[in-house]
């Protein structure tokens, strides 16, 4: 027995010391591409966004090589989120603030506020047509078994609109700004702007402070790109090397779907909307968004990317920010086509696998939830998973029955959030190109010529 128990122990420790030199040297190989990148980061004639998409096929790479060690790096991206994050709050202020001064005129407020809330709802229209659309034909969910699945147990149900629509005017400001409450700091910077425009000669100089500090922020979001190769990589990485493979052999089906809608999505409705409603250059928009889709396929997060989809249609797209710095940031807190999308395809996949026969009313009843749970959803890491249950109730899908379903997706809902967030912030930064073409409020030059940062 004790000379069995010492073999065990000898093969234990082969086992960690091979598992060890994996981690060495899936660290040496880390960190001779990282130095590739600094390099490549010192050729002045090579954009940023080459070397973000570089280190995402890199990372992708490196994941499906070394599998789970590539967990290890994974604190490098999160520091890099930490980063973005940082900036989210201080950048919708002032530049929202300063946005507004600009304008000039409060009235112009009502235009652009009606024809963005239009767009956004008629891209949501259409991107859960799409979803819907695909499920059908394709089936997602036959064949599918979920027995033996454990639920999740946190399944809830979205904010009513009521009080999301009440919690739109802040009790505190300042309380809305430490905790980072998008909405209410939309509201009061409209206001303040509006305040300060208002208050003509005797408050200038305050929204001029806002101008030069929302500068200063946007200052701060270049330098922390720099670091998006490096957090993008190690992102990607983690999530290759983690639950790559797995997501594509247990939700097949659906991954393909959803992936495929979502593309689909961009080109149809988006590039028909940039072609045809703003006509402009589509190579030339999605070549200036580039950055921000692959900060958000790394990070998962709408309102994590939003410094960088602010700074991309500001710098590349020449939109100004009298309408990205208003636009913007509503699109990253209520604006999800990807998710609507999303929320159809997964909506069908469920009454498949239940088999519940859907009706043409049940299909419009998905549709308006899932717009709303869109509309709900916060802009962070499988947030619309967690509403399932509101879409799902209207079909008749009970909580416990939901609570298999999102057992069954949690495990692989990251493959399936990267897609669905580059679709929402692009859907963003679609709608504000067309609400500022249609404002004057786009400097086509800047739009048209071929330099990106
Ligand atoms: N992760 C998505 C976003 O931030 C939301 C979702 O879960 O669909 O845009």
């Amino acid at each position: 027995l004790s000379s069995s128990s010492a073999a065990s122990d000898v093969y234990k420790r082969q086992v960690r010391i091979i598992s060890m030199s994996f981690e060495i040297l899936y660290w040496i190989v880390l960190i001779g591409v990282f130095i590739g990148l600094a390099l490549l980061g010192r050729r002045t004639d090579l954009q940023l966004w080459v070397r973000v998409v570089t280190a995402l096929v890199i990372g992708a790479i490196l994941g499906f090589v070394f599998g789970d060690i590539a967990a290890s790096s994974k604190w490098i991206g999160d520091l890099f989120v930490r980063l973005i994050k940082m900036l989210v709050v201080p950048l919708i202020f002032t530049s929202l603030v300063a946005g507004v001064v600009s304008m000039g005129d409060p009235k112009r407020l009502g235009s652009i506020g009606i024809k963005t809330i239009a767009l956004y709802l008629l891209t949501t229209l259409f991107a859960i047509s799409i979803g819907l659309l695909l499920g059908t034909i394709f089936s997602p969910g036959d064949g599918i078994d979920i027995t033996g699945v454990d639920p999740y147990s946190a399944v809830q149900s979205s904010q009513s609109v009521s009080d999301r629509l009440f919690g739109i005017v802040p009790l505190n400001p300042i309380g809305s700004l430490a905790n980072g409450d998008v909405l209410p700091i939309i509201f009061f910077s409209i206001l303040l702007g509006i305040g300060i425009i208002l208050g003509g000669n005797k408050t200038k100089k305050i929204g001029e402070v806002f101008s030069s500090a929302a500068e200063a922020i946007l200052q701060i979001a270049h330098m922390v790109m720099q670091m998006a190769p490096y957090g993008v990589l190690a992102l990607v990485a983690w999530v290759s090397g983690t639950m790559g493979l797995a997501a594509l052999q247990n939700l097949f089906v659906l991954t393909v779907i959803l992936y495929v809608g979502c593309i689909l999505h961009m080109i149809l409705v988006y590039g028909g909307l940039i072609r045809l409603g703003a006509r402009l250059p589509l190579k030339r928009f999605f070549k200036g968004i580039l950055d921000a889709q692959a900060v958000a396929y790394s990070t998962s997060s709408s309102s994590a990317t939003l410094p960088v989809t602010l700074q991309c249609v500001e710098t590349n797209l020449g939109v100004k920010k009298t309408v990205s710095s208003s636009v913007l940031p509503l699109g990253a807190t209520i604006n999800m086509d990807g998710t609507a999308l999303y929320l159809g395809v997964v909506a069908l996949f469920s009454a498949q696998i239940f088999g519940i026969q859907l009706e043409l009313s049940d299909y419009l009843l998905i549709a308006m939830t899932a717009t709303l749970t869109s509309i709900g959803t916060a802009g962070i890491p499988s947030a619309s998973l967690f509403l399932l249950a509101t879409v799902l109730s209207v079909i008749g899908i009970s909580d416990a029955q939901t609570a298999l379903i999102v057992g069954f997706v949690l495990p692989f809902d990251r493959i399936l959030d990267m897609a669905r967030t580059v679709v929402n912030i692009t859907g963003d930064a679609t709608v504000s190109v067309l609400v500022a073409k249609s404002e004057n409020d786009i400097d086509e030059d800047i739009f048209r010529s071929e330099s990106v940062i």
